[in-house]
């Protein structure tokens, strides 16, 4: 069983410095977090109970304590305050709650920055589009690669929003951390662990979303496999399981937030557009997601979802993505959430995604 040590609300710089010495020491691997009020060193190794006794001893530690999950670094145990990102000055998780829309995919240049522009319009904080597409078949589009990260990097530089593109492939971690500010980890995908630990590597943030009949468990390992390659900037998302209902794609789970607020410091997102399949759907579940307590929502939005080249049913018009923005700020705001519009937190009084100032 792993282990945390927990130091005083006063300990040194030089007592944190000797605890992970000492952690090295005993053949443990130390992952010190600095909280705002306290640091804890996770020891992750066999623990054995003279060494207990021993880090209890060191100066500035407040306790020795055994890590129950199977996830360490991505439990609350080890880190009890909400884990708070910051991209591009756009601050993602707890409180903070984000929109990130755009298409599913990439097609040209020309879609994409229409539907960016609309987005951007309606107050999304973070701009989406899929230039990697890991389609059910291998006759289906499969993205633009390189010419649509170009193409992304471009709208979200001309609009100041960071964007968020899907990696499938561990060669490809280079080309897109050239181009995207958040590398997304796709539900076919999640439980690709060399790839989890090739972007364990970057320093880019990773979007992680719930495999189709993943347990939530399951998602935290897949965090667990980012964070222990020394990358702390992940956040989940919940995108719909496998369940025995046929009238919606997948069904949102949208228990999963609070459990994994539970467990997990790390920030939930929702997806309500995969798990619905239908446009029509999607702003009742984005909503639910919400008023659930996640800090923020992917959403694809397209102008001309008839002619899309990918999943065109379940893209939101542009007039529907800007009145669930609206709606969005109001169930934020019940439950105590902010949400960043324009790339700027809400602050009273509301403001109206459809018309400036609401009244
Ligand atoms: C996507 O975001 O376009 C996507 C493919 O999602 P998922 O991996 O959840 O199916
Ligand atoms: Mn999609």
């Amino acid at each position: 069983m792993d282990t945390i040590v927990v130091m005083k609300a006063g300990a040194t710089p030089e007592d944190v410095q000797r605890v992970v010495d000492r952690v090295q020491e005993l053949g443990l691997t130390p992952h010190p977090s600095r909280g705002e009020f306290r640091t804890i060193v996770g020891a992750i190794g066999k623990r054995t109970p003279p060494m207990q006794e021993q880090l209890e001893q060191l100066p500035g530690v407040d306790e020795v304590m055994a890590i129950t999950q199977p996830y360490k670094l991505a439990s609350r145990e080890f880190h009890e305050a909400d884990t708070i990102l910051d991209v591009k000055g756009i601050r993602i998780g707890g409180p903070h709650v984000n929109i990130i829309a755009g298409p599913c995919a990439i097609e040209s240049r020309e879609v994409l920055f229409d539907v960016a522009r609309e987005v951007k319009a309606a107050g999304a904080a973070i701009l989406r589009g899929g230039a990697f597409k890991p389609r059910s078949s291998p006759y289906s589009f499969q993205g633009m690669g390189r010419e649509g990260l170009e193409y992304l990097k471009e709208a979200g530089d001309e609009l100041g929003m960071p964007t968020i593109t899907e990696i499938t492939d561990p060669r490809d971690v280079d080309i897109v951390c050239e181009y995207a500010d958040i590398l997304q980890i796709g539900a076919r995908n999640m439980q690709n662990f060399n790839l989890l630990l090739e972007v364990g590597k970057t320093n880019k943030p990773i979007f992680i979303k719930r495999g189709l009949a993943a347990s939530i468990t399951e998602l935290l390992m897949s965090a667990e496999y980012v964070l222990s390659q020394g990358n702390h900037r992940v956040i989940l998302c919940e995108r719909g399981i496998r369940t025995f209902s046929e009238d919606v794609r997948f069904t949102l789970d949208v228990s999963a937030v609070p459990v994994i607020q539970e467990r997990s410091h790390l920030p939930v997102f929702v997806d309500p557009s995969h798990a619905a399949g239908k446009r029509d759907l999607v702003p009742a579940l984005a909503l639910a997601g919400i008023a659930a307590g996640a800090s923020g929502a992917i959403v694809e939005v397209h102008s001309c979802p008839d002619r899309a080249l990918c999943d065109g049913p379940q893209a939101v018009l542009p007039d529907n993505f800007r009145k669930l923005m609206e709606k969005i700020q109001q169930v934020a705001e019940v439950v105590g959430h902010r949400v960043t519009l324009w790339g700027r937190e809400d602050s009273s009084p509301r403001r109206s995604a459809v018309g400036g100032w609401a009244t």
